[in-house]
């Protein structure tokens, strides 16, 4: 738990979102500002700077959120058409909020390369 980070404020219930899914280890809520008809942020409850801050025994947690956005995805309609999972990690990617979240983006047709 970090004080100054958004998403355990989440969490903590102290900064509003859309939350579509909750579990003991995993919260799943609404980007503030989406980027696809669908995007969903998946992230883990114990506050990982970035994914280079997940110890390996966490591998379990990994897998649990990438099986999350899955559900998500096919609760969103996106089975078929398909839809896109990133985890923006460090300063080339862009990431902007340094707690670990896998972003799930659906409901339009992505390019290849990314930008
Ligand atoms: P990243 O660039 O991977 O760090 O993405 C951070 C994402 O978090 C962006 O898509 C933001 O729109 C989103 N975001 C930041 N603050 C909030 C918030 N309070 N509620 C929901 N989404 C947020
Ligand atoms: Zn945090």
């Amino acid at each position: 738990m970090s004080h100054e980070c958004p998403f355990c404020q989440i969490i903590q219930g102290q900064l509003l979102a859309k939350i579509v899914f909750e579990d003991e280890k995993v919260l799943a809520f609404k980007d503030k500002n989406p980027q696809a008809p669908v995007h969903l942020l998946i992230i883990p409850k114990k506050h990982y700077f970035s994914l280079n801050e997940m110890p390996e025994e966490e591998r379990e947690l990994l897998g649990q959120m990438i099986f999350v956005a899955r559900q998500l995805a096919e609760a969103s309609g996106l089975k078929t058409s398909g839809y896109r999972l990133v985890i923006n990690t460090g300063p080339d990617s862009g990431q902007q909020v340094f707690h670990l979240h896998l972003h799930l983006l659906g409901g339009r047709p992505f390019s290849w390369p990314p930008g």
